[in-house]
């Protein structure tokens, strides 16, 4: 059976700096665009999402926008806006969009990484992709009543898996 817990937890993608990333040798970072990297309602990248790729950029690690939005153009009017590539309605947690990411950067499973505020989604695709799942706080639960009964279903995947922090320095 495929787990639901991922690799490792952390509290928001601020945490994942380019140096830590690559010291995992995290060289293709898969991101989750909506509650992960941007709220739903913002229209355009935060100073400090720019800020924080220019690190990955700098550490040399490449990032992809693996989003589920069905909203006509919002993940490519985010991935043009952040200069990275894209796929959106990316239909997580199937690995069809996994597999034709990691195609597209020319990478193998094992050097990414899914970073998403999912379970059912970012981090299951990513369990069955064999791709390593860093499962993020939603940036912002308010708004839909549907994102907390949502929360509350992921609950014992994040608690089982609380103590895999990002800080965490065993087994790599
Ligand atoms: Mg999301």
């Amino acid at each position: 059976m495929v787990s639901l817990l991922p690799w490792r937890q952390a509290g928001s993608i601020s945490e994942l700096t380019g140096e830590s990333l690559r010291r995992r040798g995290v060289r293709v970072l898969l991101a989750d665009l909506d509650n992960t990297l941007v709220r739903y309602s913002d229209q355009e990248p935060s100073a400090a999402l720019t800020e924080w790729l220019a690190d990955l950029t700098a550490h040399g690690v490449t990032l992809f926008l693996l989003s589920n939005s069905r909203k006509p153009a919002r993940a490519a009017h985010f991935a043009q806006a952040l200069g990275v590539d894209y796929l959106d309605h990316a239909g997580k947690p199937k690995t069809g969009g996994f597999a034709w990411a990691l195609a597209r950067c020319g990478a193998r499973a094992e050097d990414c990484a899914m970073v998403g505020d999912q379970v059912f989604t970012d981090v299951l695709g990513a369990n069955l992709a064999g791709v390593r799942a860093i499962l993020v706080e939603p940036i912002r639960l308010a708004g839909n009543p549907g994102r907390y009964l949502r929360y509350w279903a992921e609950l014992p995947a994040r608690l089982l898996s609380r103590k895999r922090t990002w800080d965490r320095e065993e087994e790599g």
